[in-house]
């Protein structure tokens, strides 16, 4: 018999399978979701309200599918915990818990691996292996939540990956995430972070819901995003831009470019009031990240470049921040994450 992962349905899909396929009574959905996504019971035979009978047919026809846990960090500094996870094939990705006052984010994976090789980010570096299942990514969100006894109320996809070329199975588990009667998470409460694939970006204009999109634009010339990232060659500033500008316009939302500053590089008020030119005519806002370890070896600017570089932008019009570092302690942050086998991603 062939066991699906539970997690990989949407609400309509489950109601239907279960009562067309393995003949639940309709009800038994909500019961089930409720298991699952509020009490994070991820066994059959510990649902108690349902009876043996259903209990036995679910546990032959589905899995509910938690990835495993196989190593945890904590920061020291400010309870970032990152988790390295297994999933049923073997493959590990890794996925981030984040504490701000009154929220909590989970920082997730999309892919096993990444296709887009950023010079910057630790992720590229092994390649790319697979997408996630809608399932693989729900999952990691549950085994969080059920590890730490919290909910989580923000979730990101800045984890490993592009989620944008995993589109349909990102899209599924934002509807698991979103829905009612499933994770019960408010839309405004999930980012999507891309490179930045135009055609994408513009179908998820026309996704009703109201989901925030983040943009890693990182430089504000094709010379420069060259260098650093591969994918410009395919799809250019220009498009990207445009293609958030659809978006912002379809959508009427703000759109964030996430900005690394890298000492040297793209660091200088010129580069600022070139980013300033690109983006001023659009609803947007800017996070200034000083870059994170990184395997190309770039380095952070000094405090004052940076406080130039946002001062340069605000007095553009340009809303814009230096995003706080968090778990610095344990490689946690954007791009950080690397995906190697059990010790090694920790030395
Ligand atoms: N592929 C998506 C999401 C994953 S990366 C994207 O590109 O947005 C999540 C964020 O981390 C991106 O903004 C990425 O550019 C950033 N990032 C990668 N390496 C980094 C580093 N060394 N320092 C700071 N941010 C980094």
């Amino acid at each position: 018999m062939n066991v699906k992962n539970i997690l990989d349905f949407n609400y309509n899909d489950l109601k239907k399978y279960l009562t067309e396929n393995i003949g639940l009574e309709k009800y038994r959905t909500d019961q089930i979701c409720d298991w699952i996504y509020k009490k994070k019971i991820f066994d059959f035979q510990e649902m108690t309200n349902l009876s043996k009978t259903d209990r036995d047919i679910l546990t032959e026809n589905f899995q509910i599918s938690i990835p495993y846990l196989i190593k945890k960090q904590v920061s020291k500094v400010d309870g970032t915990t990152k988790y390295l996870f297994e999933l049923e094939d073997g493959n590990t990705v890794e996925s981030v818990l984040i504490f701000y006052p009154n929220r909590t984010i989970a920082c997730i994976s999309s892919q096993v691996g990444c296709p887009l090789k950023c010079e910057f980010c630790s992720t590229g570096q092994s390649g790319f292996i697979r997408n996630l299942s809608s399932g693989e990514i729900i999952g990691q969100l549950l085994a969080i939540e059920k590890d730490k006894n919290l909910e989580i109320n923000n979730v990101v996809y800045m984890g490993m990956g592009e989620p944008l070329l995993n589109f349909d199975n990102v899209i599924r588990s934002i509807e698991i995430l979103n829905d009612p009667k499933m994770k019960r998470l408010g839309a405004r409460h999930i980012t999507i972070s891309t490179a930045g694939i135009p055609h994408k970006i513009e179908e998820l204009a026309e996704y009703k819901k109201e989901i925030r999109l983040s943009v890693s634009l990182h430089a504000p010339t094709n010379a420069q995003r060259n260098k650093i990232m591969p994918v410009n060659h395919k799809y250019t500033i220009e498009q990207v831009v445009q293609a958030c500008k659809i978006y912002q316009e379809k959508t009427n939302k703000r759109v964030t470019f996430e900005y690394i500053l890298i000492k040297g590089f793209n660091d200088t008020k010129e580069d600022a009031l070139k980013l300033a030119d690109l983006i001023g005519n659009m609803k947007a806002m800017v996070n200034l990240i000083p870059i994170n370890e990184n395997p190309a070896g770039f380095e952070k600017p000094s405090k004052r470049f940076i406080e130039i570089f946002l001062d340069t932008l605000i007095k553009a019009g340009i809303d814009a921040v230096v995003r706080a570092e968090k778990g610095s302690d344990i490689l946690a942050a954007c791009g950080q994450l690397r995906l190697k086998k059990i010790g090694v991603s920790y030395k």
